[in-house]
């Protein structure tokens, strides 16, 4: 069993309170995706179309293998790996959503020819 504190309180009292909690959650989260009309959550749809948009400005260089340079106007370049799943500013490894570098590294991989990244 975890110990923990829950403003200011610790101990197992908690837990059910804990676990009332996930489970509703779990409920509405579930809800939410039986109503999603597309691939993904609207929260994640409209993160995507974010970074869809976002992609536009970057500036892509492919380094080698699996490795793009993706440059943003005014901000510090991130190096997006492809094969690792992985890019500098670690958004896609936290959130499991592509960022703006690795989209606009797939829009580069697409228009270059090199390597089909959708398929
Ligand atoms: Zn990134």
């Amino acid at each position: 069993m975890y110990s923990f504190k829950i403003n200011g309180c610790s101990g197992r009292r908690n837990w059910p309170r804990i676990e009332e909690y996930l489970v509703k959650r779990i409920v509405v989260v579930q809800q939410i995706i039986e109503r999603s009309v597309g691939q993904f959550t609207p929260t994640v749809q409209a993160m995507v179309d974010a970074n869809k948009k976002e992609a536009t400005d970057c500036v892509v260089e492919w380094i080698v293998g699996s490795l793009y340079k993706v440059s943003v106007p005014n901000k510090v370049h991130c190096v997006a790996n492809m094969d690792r799943k992985e890019c500098g500013c670690r958004m896609w490894e936290l959130t499991g959503i592509p960022c703006k570098h690795v989209v606009a590294a797939i829009n580069y991989m697409n228009e270059d020819g090199k390597r089909s990244w959708c398929t």
